[in-house]
């Protein structure tokens, strides 16, 4: 196995202020074995961190990395029109090469901008699969399901899905694992959400549903059940501690009382929410007091469009600051808590933070960069980071214990090819939409 020593690092600690601290840390076995200073080890490989800021890498919690193809494709648009006039036209026609090179410029954009760990819903998810395993990063892949009510589009739906996390689970890359992922409760049955339920708790995997992104959506789950959204997944059994749902936006103190009970985990995805005009805040402050999970996602990069948590982790802080008009409400501290320990510990995951014995998911930063200093023993890195930080100052990139980025150059991938590979599936995808 890969053993890592990273030398003279100035660890970026979760204390109450942040202040930075100097330490070598020693990876083995995909793990955090040793942090202390003046460690010797024989290993693999060195890195010299003089100059640099080690902090754990960020857990991008909802995405469809193979969206990334339609970065550009439409914006500016109304969500409604957005899905339905462009994206699922698009999406129909996406074929296997499409969603590789879309997934595998996904991987590429997160790898560069520090996320060591991704949850993702697609289809084609054999082939996202590839695509990831290619790229080194940890993931949880699910198969996105959709019946609209319809029986015979339900069993397919489901059999697909198991048959994909069967074939995830045994394919028993230690980094990569599998999810049930029923779409919605407005675009899923209530057999599809139950049956998938089982399954999911059969397996022992996560429950990955998107939930109360939008007033509309509220609505609709309102009149077709006479219950709010958390209500009624609650009703029907699947509102449970494996569920990590995308968005609660648009939720009541009840549900949110509801979610911290069940142990029912929220991936609030801000860049998206802000973009395509969801309207509403996540009522963080009272899922922080009603002991509800909290991780941050990007969604996927049509509707962001960048797969940068750097972003994800400024966006939730500011929005909620400005909603309650109270700038202390939530910290650069906990923003960042939500972007890096929150994601690993809602997949169950011991990462996302710098400790022994936790997976060696972690990343460097130029401590030089202008935008991150000052940066010295009395300064707030975990403001430093969240207000002013961002992708470009993201160096090095170890995913379990495995080096992916050393100094800028990433080893997994080949950048130019993956580039142009993009280009050239998403003009022929356009080409083919006439
Ligand atoms: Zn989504």
């Amino acid at each position: 196995m890969t053993s890592i020593l990273i030398k003279n690092a100035t660890i970026f600690t979760q204390n109450a202020n942040g202040s930075p601290a100097k330490a070598d840390v020693l990876c083995e076995n995909g793990r955090i074995s040793k942090i202390g200073t003046g460690i010797l080890a024989k290993a693999e490989y060195k890195i010299d961190a003089s100059g640099k800021i080690l902090m754990p890498g960020f857990a991008n919690c909802h995405t469809h990395a193979a969206m990334s193809l339609l970065r550009g494709y439409c914006d500016d648009m109304k969500l409604e029109d957005w899905l339905a006039k462009k994206i699922w036209p698009a999406e129909a026609k996406m074929g296997k090469d499409a969603i590789k090179a879309g997934t595998k410029l996904a991987t590429l954009e997160m790898i560069k901008s520090g996320t060591t760990f991704f949850n993702d819903m697609y289809f084609q998810m054999d082939l996202v699969f590839e695509a990831t395993a290619d790229s080194g990063m940890r993931a949880c892949l699910g198969y996105g399901m959709i019946d609209l009510g319809d029986a015979a589009k339900r069993e397919k739906e489901l059999g697909i899905a198991r048959k994909f996390a069967k074939s995830a689970i045994s394919a028993k890359n230690p980094l990569i694992t599998a999810s049930m992922a029923p779409h919605s409760p407005y675009t899923c049955s209530k057999e599809l959400l139950q049956e998938s339920f089982m399954t999911s708790q059969e397996l022992k995997l996560p429950y990955h549903i998107h939930l109360s992104e939008t007033r509309k959506e509220v609505f609709d789950v309102l009149k077709q059940t006479g219950k709010r959204p958390v209500e009624y997944l609650d009703s029907i059994g699947v509102l449970g501690k494996n569920m990590v749902a995308a968005h609660c936006v648009w939720m009541t103190l009840r549900e949110v009382e509801l979610m911290g009970k069940k142990g029912a985990k929220a991936i609030l995805n801000p860049g998206s929410n802000l973009k395509l005009a969801s309207g509403g805040v996540p009522p963080v402050p009272e899922m922080m007091k009603s002991k509800v999970g909290i991780c941050l996602g990007t969604d996927g990069a049509a509707s962001n469009n960048s797969l940068s948590m750097f972003e994800a982790a400024k966006y939730i802080a500011l929005l909620v600051k400005n909603a309650r008009w109270n700038a202390s409400i939530i910290t650069a501290q906990e923003a960042l808590g939500f972007a890096t320990s929150g994601g690993y510990e809602a997949f169950g995951l011991n990462g996302g933070r710098i400790a022994k014995g936790a997976l060696a998911d972690l990343i460097l930063l130029d401590a030089k960069a202008a935008n991150l200093n000052p940066a010295t023993a009395a300064t707030n890195m975990h403001a430093q980071v969240v207000y002013a930080g961002h992708a470009g100052n993201v160096t090095d990139s170890i995913i379990g214990g495995k080096p992916v980025m050393l100094d800028g150059k990433i080893l997994t991938l080949n950048e130019d090819k993956v580039v142009e590979q993009a280009n050239n599936e998403y003009e022929r995808l356009i080409s083919s939409l006439g």
